[in-house]
């Protein structure tokens, strides 16, 4: 349980005694793929921080086109709103890679908040390097083209999953990317002459780390460096 736990790193950075406090209100959950947490609009019950999980913040506009602006995983916490004192999700929360996560009901976690600088603290760093990311990832799509816009989000997973190796449909892919599935398949396929990624039958293998890298907008480092400073 408290190896699990550290492996949040919003987690592992508190002080062992803040941690230790909030250990009893975390509960060890399974995420599963395609789960979707909460709606947009809905009350945020419960928070979430993966530790081998990752979940897409996606903005729906006209209340059925699906855009990812944002992504979550060891880094982070799902429900990050509550941290501002805001208990609706303006985004749909959708498991996109499943695995371990550690859950706190909202009610829980607004009062270990109010108890705990250091929470506070981590909070709104993470919420700032949040706001860096979705602001990033506006620019990307208006002004990168999408194969370069694959490259980033297949490193950013990477970084979150810690494996170079995860399930991706192109249909999944498209609302993440924001284009037309052909769009999707051209640039998987572009990356996939170039030999720096392997995909068959909705999973994804990066072969060449170095090489995605290079293809990747600025956008990857930009985001990479405000929330991993170190
Ligand atoms: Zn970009």
């Amino acid at each position: 349980m408290a190896a699990a736990a550290i492996q949040n790193s919003l987690l592992a950075a508190l002080p062992r005694k803040s941690y230790l406090r909030l250990l009893p209100g975390l509960a060890p959950i399974e995420l599963v793929f395609g789960e979707v947490l909460y709606e947009a609009g809905d009350a945020i019950r419960d928070v979430y921080f993966p530790s081998q999980s990752l979940v897409s913040l996606l903005t729906l506009v006209e209340g059925h086109l699906a855009l990812e602006v944002g992504l979550v995983g060891r880094e982070g916490m799902v429900g990050f709103p509550l941290a501002l004192g805001v208990d609706v999700s303006p985004v749909r929360a959708l498991v996109q890679g499943g695995g371990a996560a550690l859950k706190m009901s909202a009610a829980r976690f607004r009062s270990e908040f109010k108890a705990s600088p250091p929470l506070q603290r981590e909070l709104q760093r993470y919420v700032h390097a949040m706001m860096v990311q979705i602001a990033q990832t506006a620019g990307c799509n208006r002004f990168h083209v999408v194969e370069a816009r694959l490259a980033r989000w297949l490193l950013m997973t990477r970084d979150r999953v810690r494996s170079g190796q995860f399930r991706m449909t192109h249909e999944f892919l498209s609302h993440m990317l924001g284009v037309r599935r052909v769009g999707v398949t051209e640039a998987a396929s572009a990356l996939q002459r170039r030999k720096l990624i392997e995909y068959s039958r909705g999973s994804i293998s990066i072969l060449d780390d170095r090489g995605l890298e290079a293809a990747c907008c600025s956008c990857y480092r930009v985001v990479k460096d405000m929330h991993d400073p170190a």
